[in-house]
């Protein structure tokens, strides 16, 4: 018997987790956390003990699992890791989450085109996706009672990724755990590569003007990548600022993906002290900073609440609002003191790292599942997946958290 338990992401938006279970072994497929439901709380996760996190809904509910023999990760953003070192297994996931992740806990890192085994008779397997961080995985797990393979998340980006669509289609899904967050929005996710002929405009109009802030998500390599680039192109010194951002770049340099040509920033003091000479030299620097949600003690935010921004000055925000009450309102109060300093906003110079209903479309035809069950969202697009499937020819099972699908 093979089983498929949804533990958290189902029918809600954040702490990412499904459990399978075959002949006594367990497995774990992400184990994220809630981050809407921890910046309600005002605190950090340091706040509180696991069984206050499970209570408020922020991690998922841990404890009840045991047993545990492995926990797979596909990608580094915090909503499928933010949990895991709550976990008392063997840890795989990608090498760039890895890296992300080593400082706190011991993890090992999952290869590409060869299977790990975690039983007798229960293999694994990475496949390179693309996202909007480095590095993303297709987890396959082979069973003797059935292969399932976990797509959370993706989109079907090949100017990002080098996506081995051979390999997907020869997986021999029989279940396909898959991802939602816009299958309700129609037609094709752009593809990361639009977004630089976009940003190479406006940064060269503002060549000539003053500073130049760039704020954008943290794990986005590819669009810092970017921003380091043009800034180069105009002969500006960078200075990327801001401790989530300095983590991942330097996970990102070890791999080879950013060479230094850049100066980092993550101590409070640092910052001070470097935006002290920025605004004492003239303000002739390209600014890469966290904030991109306008989010209290960010390095975007202390600029702004220090008032030394002017009209000469640019911050560009490479990103969307993720749509919930506390993003909008900081984002609105930082937009706000940018307009009373007469500072140039430019904002939404952005594409989606999630698939949107075409690209599901392409997914499920390449992989063919028997059946299919979404995860990673809410009501609204299990619906939406549900009609996908039905116009497709496909089976799907909605599962909420706590519900579970057994294959015989
Ligand atoms: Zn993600
Ligand atoms: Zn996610």
């Amino acid at each position: 018997m093979l089983r498929i338990e949804a533990f958290g992401g189902y029918g809600e938006i954040g702490r990412n987790m499904t459990i399978l279970s075959f002949n006594g072994v367990k497995i774990a497929l992400d184990c994220g956390m809630h981050i809407d439901r921890l910046l309600e709380t005002n605190c950090n996760m340091d706040c509180f003990s696991q069984q206050e996190l499970e209570y408020l809904g922020i991690i998922p509910p841990i404890s009840k699992v045991s047993n545990l023999q492995a926990a797979l990760a596909t990608h580094a953003h915090l909503d499928h890791i933010g949990a895991m070192r709550f976990l008392n297994c063997d840890i795989f996931v990608p090498c760039y989450t890895s890296l992300f992740l080593k400082r706190s806990m011991k993890v090992n890192s999952a290869p590409i085109g060869k299977k790990i085994s975690i039983s007798d008779d229960v293999e694994v397997e990475f496949i390179p996706i693309a996202h909007s961080t480095p590095q993303t995985r297709v987890i396959a797990v082979y069973t003797p009672k059935g292969t399932i393979v976990y797509a959370s998340d993706f989109k079907l980006d090949d100017s990002q990724e080098k996506i081995d669509y051979g390999k997907l289609e020869k997986l021999g899904a029989d279940v396909l755990i898959v991802e939602s967050l816009r299958v309700h929005e129609d037609g094709k996710t752009p593809e990361e590569a639009s977004v630089k002929p976009m940003l190479e405009d406006i940064i060269a109009e503002l060549e000539n003007k003053g500073l130049i802030i760039f704020t954008t998500f943290s794990a986005h390599i590819a669009r810092i990548t970017t921003a380091i680039e043009l800034a180069k192109e105009i002969d500006r010194q960078i200075f990327v600022m801001g401790r989530s951002l300095v983590d991942h770049v330097i996970c990102a340099e070890k791999l080879g993906m950013l060479r230094r040509k850049y100066k980092l920033f993550s101590r409070r003091n640092g910052i001070k002290q470097a935006l002290d000479e920025v605004f004492e030299n003239g303000h002739e620097t390209f600014l890469i900073v966290t904030g991109n949600q306008g989010e209290p003690g960010s390095v975007l935010r202390r600029i702004v609440e220090q008032n030394r921004l002017c009209s000469e000055d640019t911050v560009i925000f490479s990103c969307n609002v993720i749509p919930n009450e506390i993003n909008i309102r900081n984002r609105q109060e930082v937009e706000s003191m940018l307009k009373k300093q007469g500072t140039n906003i430019i904002k939404d110079v952005h594409v989606s790292g999630h698939a949107r209903r075409q690209d599901h479309a392409n997914l499920l035809q390449i992989i063919d599942p028997e059946t299919v069950i979404p995860c990673h969202g809410d009501a609204m697009r299990f619906k939406a997946y549900k009609e996908l499937c039905k116009e497709l020819g496909y089976e799907i099972r909605i599962l909420e958290n706590g519900q579970s699908l057994v294959l015989k």
